[in-house]
């Protein structure tokens, strides 16, 4: 379905990123992977790719706190395989803490990472896509982009900033053949996730299956994970012809989490 469509994931070194990437590849796409990791691990997972869906696959070490990093990485990407199609936002991390105990060094990474990236990574983008007439942007915010949870300060503005994001550059780009949609997770078992699960067991005294039951039970009422295969799946069917007209739209997979 899109073969000969190149795909920018950022952060897919992990978690919900590589399992977008790799829907993407599996769907025809050339990707291009980000994010940070072990050279080794990084290199098995671009050359799995390329021999499971045989798709070319790169990878670029762009830091998404770096503007510079994320327009070099689009443009080099343009250069190498021809076009930019498809760009993923999906790089973010998290920290946890009441607003009054909340390190500003962390909110500054948060807000670099989880927010300006996006913006960034879109300004460099829009250019390749508008040449081209044709384009989709899927930007990976949150629940947390709709509703707020205590001690995620940072994260909640940050993924708040991206649906507004969203909703302008499909604005922006209405009468063209370019998309931009959010898409919004609950939880999702991913590295990301997990320290909190394993926060959570310390601080309360539980084991970790305990935990994990915790966390899903105050938020998700299907007291189920999302996985990054079904937000790769979604990834894809934004990138098909049948979701031409959603733009700007805020999809929630999480759940039942913002429907209480
Ligand atoms: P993860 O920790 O598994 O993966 C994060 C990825 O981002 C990794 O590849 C990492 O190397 C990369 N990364 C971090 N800092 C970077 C930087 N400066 N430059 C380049 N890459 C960097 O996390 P995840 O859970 O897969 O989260 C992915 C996205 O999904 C995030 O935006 C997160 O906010 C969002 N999300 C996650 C959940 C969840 O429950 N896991 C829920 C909703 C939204």
């Amino acid at each position: 379905m899109l073969k000969g469509k190149v795909a920018i994931i950022t952060g897919s070194t992990s978690g919900i990123g590589l399992g977008v990437a790799r829907k993407l590849a599996a769907a025809g796409a050339d990707v291009v992977l980000n994010g940070f990791g072990d050279t080794a691990e990084i290199e098995a997972v671009r050359s799995g790719i390329e021999t499971e869906f045989g798709v070319k696959a790169r990878y670029s070490g762009a830091d998404m706190t770096k503007p510079d990093q994320i327009k070099a990485m689009v443009d080099e990407t343009a250069a190498a395989l021809g076009a930019v199609d498809i760009l993923i936002n999906n790089a973010g991390i998290q920290h946890t803490a009441p607003v009054t105990d909340f390190p500003a060094e962390r909110w500054d990474s948060i807000i670099a990472i989880n927010l300006s990236a996006v913006f960034h990574g879109i300004q460099a983008a829009l250019p390749h896509m508008q040449a081209k007439g044709w384009g989709r942007i899927i930007n990976i915010a949150s629940v947390h982009g709709l509703v707020a949870s205590v001690n995620k300060a940072a994260y909640v503005a940050a993924k708040h900033g991206v649906i507004g994001l969203t909703k302008v550059v499909a604005l922006e780009n209405a009468e063209s053949a370019i998309t931009c949609n959010a898409i919004c997770p609950g939880w999702v078992l991913t590295p990301l996730v997990q320290k909190q699960i394993d926060a959570l067991a310390a601080r309360e005294g539980i084991s970790e299956v305990e935990a994990k039951v915790k966390l899903l039970s105050e938020k998700q009422p299907s007291k189920q994970f999302t996985t990054p295969d079904e937000l790769g799946d979604l990834a894809v069917f934004l990138s098909s012809a049948a979701a031409a007209n959603i733009k700007g739209a805020a999809l929630t997979v999480d759940g039942g989490w913002t429907a209480q």
